[in-house]
């Protein structure tokens, strides 16, 4: 196991509980990073002492240097401190959101670190990029996302993927579950933000309410394993217990289950190939409730048929779907659009911005920020 860790995005839902396990296993913390969260930062950097800590925002690193004069902790800010702290440890977990990872994350892969991720707008936006680079610099992507990391550990038991009829990811269906186009309509973010089984930050639940993440899922799986989005089927299972499944060749399924604890694949993504006492919750078998599967309501979740069609066009057409939801989302957050203006303009978006086949990293950036120009 890798003995040291930067954490980029580390005020975040992902980033506090990595500190969590980091802290359980006894791991040093070499660099940790935010947006602007100064007050959870100056905490987090006395408690844990890193050598560096990160704010992507420049008036947000300025505040904090103040705030840390007193000890020798170096402070840094803007886009470049992120990938610099990407590099400096074994291991570097993606806990930031959006595609504010995809560079940390590839100077972090050039390095040749093992790579936690959870940032999973990166594989999104530029997955075939991220794992071809990944194997060129031999680098390790473990992912932290429930879902994947359970397929990973499913994935333990092949030789080789050609054993594999499918993957079947699990979606807890989230909060507007069951409900018709008509009741889903006048949801407000504050509906929203009410997810049945899990805690965490405000983008992805919003995605968990839209069902866009598990699209976004759909898309990730497809790069990580490098399956055909045939071979990736989703079902609806309410009680998060089957965190994801691997159906094989012969009719065989492995599923790998556990309380809904994100701390368990943080830490998985971390020990790999091993296992180690944590903090995470262990599943009470006796007190589970019996476990459902449905088939997701395409119609009334038009993102995830929007992500699929994303995937399908190939090429920048992600990258799209990506950077116009990250807008959306950020204008419903705000309380500027309403439910179904996401999908709205997710697909306006895929439909004004011309698509690049075989797309560079700058290919990549100039789509995102098409996109985003689109949605308003
Ligand atoms: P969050 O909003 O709670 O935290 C995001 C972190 O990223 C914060 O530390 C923030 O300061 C930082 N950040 C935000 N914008 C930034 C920017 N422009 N530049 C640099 N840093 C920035 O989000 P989260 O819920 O922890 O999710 C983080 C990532 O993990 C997302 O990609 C999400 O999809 C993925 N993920 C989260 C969960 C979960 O349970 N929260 C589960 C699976 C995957
Ligand atoms: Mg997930």
């Amino acid at each position: 196991m890798n003995k040291t860790l930067s954490i980029l995005g580390s005020t975040g839902s992902i980033g506090r509980q990595t500190l969590e396990v980091a802290e359980a296993l006894g791991l040093k913390v070499e660099a940790l990073t935010a947006n602007s969260d100064v007050k959870r930062m100056e905490e987090q950097a006395r408690k844990f002492r890193p050598r560096m800590v990160a704010m992507a925002d420049e008036t947000a690193a300025e505040d904090l240097s103040v705030r840390l004069s007193d000890t020798d902790i170096r402070v840094a800010g803007g886009a470049g401190a992120l990938t610099e702290a990407a590099t400096m440890a074994g291991t570097v977990v993606t806990a930031v959101v959006g595609v504010a990872g995809l560079k940390p994350t590839l100077a972090a892969i050039r390095a040749g670190k093992r790579i936690a991720l959870a940032n999973k707008e990166t594989l999104v936006c530029a997955g075939e990029l991220v794992m071809e680079t990944a194997q060129k610099y031999r680098a390790e992507i473990v992912p932290v996302d429930s879902e994947h990391s359970a397929i990973f550990q499913c994935l333990r038991a092949v030789q080789d993927m050609s054993e594999v009829r499918r993957l079947i990811l699990t979606c807890s269906g989230g909060p507007f579950y069951g409900k018709t186009w008509e009741e889903m309509a006048p949801m407000t973010c504050a509906d929203a933000l009410k997810h049945p089984n899990w805690r965490m930050g405000p983008k992805i639940t919003v995605d968990c309410a839209t069902l866009m993440n598990k699209g976004l899922e759909v898309i990730e799986a497809m790069r990580l394993y490098r399956l055909p989005l045939e071979k990736v089927r989703v079902v609806i299972h309410r009680q998060s217990i089957i965190h994801s499944m691997v159906e094989f060749r012969d009719g065989a399924v492995l599923a790998q289950m556990g309380a809904p604890d994100m701390r368990l694949p943080i830490q998985y993504a971390l020990t790999y190939p091993h296992r180690t006492e944590g903090p995470a919750e262990p599943l009470d078998l006796l007190s589970c409730p019996p476990l459902s599967f449905a088939e997701p309501d395409r119609t009334a979740f038009p993102c995830l048929g929007l992500a699929e069609e994303a995937v399908r066009t190939g090429g920048t057409a992600c990258a799209v779907l990506n950077a116009a939801n990250e807008e959306a989302v950020g204008l419903y957050l705000r309380d500027r659009i309403g439910f179904y203006d996401i999908p709205r303009l997710v697909s306006r978006a895929m439909e004004a911005v011309p698509v690049t086949q075989n797309p560079t990293l700058q290919d990549i950036l100039d789509a995102d920020s098409a996109a985003r120009r689109q949605v308003f």
